[in-house]
């Protein structure tokens, strides 16, 4: 998929999200799903130009050799151009993860007058790092090595060949981005005070995952039961949410 093509496609998922989000939803929920959107949404767009970046550097250092019956593609460092792509995935998440646990803060105190102070920035940015390091990384090492194996008709062809190579890489760093709308969610969840009662809200139609629909059969929860959105089979597609209802006042 092309960079422009994946960016129209954010947009659709995110307008699509406010429709499909409007039935039943309180304005102070409104407004916190409308700031994660705009997070998401940003920081996507953030990672597909770190991704370019990754691009423009990859074809800037690689070497076309000519054999016998063709060419191939070298990048002499390509451990060194994946490390400073898995390196602004991390920076742009240490900046975007802490907007996403401060607009869910933001949400619960408006709610609520107090938090428990949870920290979720910590454990999702390990686990984030975590996700980088042992899938992220040996991935995009797997794809390239295997191009260095292609050999192709003509210089053109092989540049061509790489920068289809990196392009493959947009949907699978976007899906990657989706994370950062559970980090909200679970921030949300963590820093709830006892006591407090959410319902699991959002689309229920032919594109919904099983397992999210289903989470809509226990309403209302505690918010400790309450599914972590991400934790079903549509993972960072996810933009289900979780509504605080009642409970956990402090008076
Ligand atoms: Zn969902």
């Amino acid at each position: 998929m092309k960079r422009i093509d994946f960016l129209k496609k954010i947009d659709f998922v995110v307008r699509k999200a406010f429709v499909n989000m409007s039935a039943g939803e309180d304005k102070q929920l409104q407004s916190r799903r409308k700031e994660q959107l705009l997070l998401v949404d940003e920081y996507t767009k953030k990672l597909l130009q770190a991704h370019q970046r990754f691009t423009n550097s990859l074809l800037a250092e690689m070497k076309v050799v000519p054999l016998q019956d063709g060419y191939i593609g070298q990048v002499a460092d390509i451990t060194k151009i994946v490390e400073m792509l898995i390196q602004d995935c991390e920076k742009l998440a240490e900046k975007y993860f802490k907007v996403a646990v401060n607009n869910s803060k933001k949400y619960l105190i408006r709610f609520q007058k107090f938090i428990t102070e949870a920290d979720i920035e910590k454990d999702t940015l390990d686990f984030n790092r975590y996700f980088l390091q042992s899938s992220l990384f040996p991935d995009i090492i797997s794809r390239f090595e295997n191009a260095e194996h292609r050999v192709y008709k003509s210089v053109e062809a092989t540049r061509d060949g790489y920068r289809k190579v990196s392009d493959a890489l947009i949907s699978r760093i976007g899906m990657y981005g989706g994370y950062i709308w559970t980090v909200g969610e679970k921030a949300l969840k963590e820093n709830a005070p006892p006591g407090t009662v959410a319902n699991w809200i959002g689309a229920s139609d032919e594109r919904t995952c099983s397992g999210c629909n289903n989470a809509f059969g226990g309403n209302p929860y505690p918010i400790k039961q309450v599914p972590e959105p991400g934790s079903f089979a549509c993972k960072g597609r996810c933009r289900h949410a979780i509504q605080i209802i009642g409970g956990g006042y402090r008076e």
